[in-house]
């Protein structure tokens, strides 16, 4: 479903005058329905990757393609492939002066071009399914960030996308919030979700990921799936980075 090959990214330096590699050669794919976890090193380029396979981001050379559709050619329409995937983010970016059910109501109207009606039925039953229906008519701005972060996921769902991307999705949260938002994606992985998920939750990796990449300096360093990974990491910098972080 994502097939990614050898793909590599360059920034302007802060300076203007260098540049930085974010992305080295960076080669995965990830098959319907199976969860993959990213994990590495602030500045490694996790986010990076997140945003080249949904094209917010571009990259220099190599070849993404996503259902089958390749980035990198000119003739791809990027808004009809990006609407193939939700994305959920460590600061929500809800609509603030959008009530929570307009925010999931709007882009579905907007996006896929739904009649009000049949987007507000869905709205409400995916409200539901986060677990924050008695908010509906709450602004972001009188919301937790939990509730905040449940109502992204459910706009993100309501355009049925094929895969799911989730950038830190808990790291903004207050601890009591985090477990909660892991349930939900939890959820949404056993029912078959396909997704890529970077976070530092570790005990969440273990469980839900069907495999495991560590990234570091733009880099892939490693890769298996996650009893292996965890229990003998091959190389001395994935070792140290789980030794801080666990
Ligand atoms: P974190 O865990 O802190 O979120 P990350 O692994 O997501 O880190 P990225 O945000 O992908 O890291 O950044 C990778 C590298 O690219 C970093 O060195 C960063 O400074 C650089 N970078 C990212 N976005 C830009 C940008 N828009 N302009 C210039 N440099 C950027
Ligand atoms: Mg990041």
């Amino acid at each position: 479903i994502v097939v990614v090959d050898k793909i590599s990214k360059t920034f302007p330096s802060a300076d203007g005058r260098g540049s930085h590699l974010a992305l080295d050669e960076v080669s995965l794919t990830i098959e319907p329905g199976q969860v993959l976890v990213i994990i590495g090193p602030s500045g490694s380029g996790k986010s990076t990757l997140l945003r080249t396979l949904n094209a917010l981001e571009k990259f220099d050379t190599g070849n993404i393609v996503v259902n089958g559709v390749a980035l990198a050619d000119k003739r791809t329409d990027l808004n009809r492939m990006r609407a193939e995937i939700g994305m959920v983010f460590q600061h929500f970016n809800l609509f603030q002066h959008k009530t929570a059910l307009e925010n999931v109501v709007l882009p579905q109207v907007v996006v896929r071009g739904r009649p009000r009606s049949e987007a507000l039925v869905r709205a409400r039953d995916l409200l539901e399914k986060v677990g924050i229906a008695d908010r509906a008519n709450h602004y972001p701005s009188q919301l937790s960030g939990g509730q905040q972060q449940r109502v992204a996921i459910a706009r993100a769902l309501a355009m049925d996308p094929k895969i799911m991307l989730f950038d830190e999705a808990t790291s903004a949260l207050d601890p009591e919030m985090v477990g909660g938002i892991l349930d939900l994606m939890r959820k949404l992985a056993r029912d078959g979700m396909t997704m890529a998920v970077v976070t530092h939750e570790m005990g969440f990796a273990r469980e839900v990921a069907d495999r495991i990449i560590f990234m570091d300096q733009g880099r892939i360093v490693e890769e298996g799936e996650p009893g292996s990974f965890f229990a003998s990491p091959s190389h001395e910098r994935t070792r140290a980075f789980l030794d801080q972080i666990l």
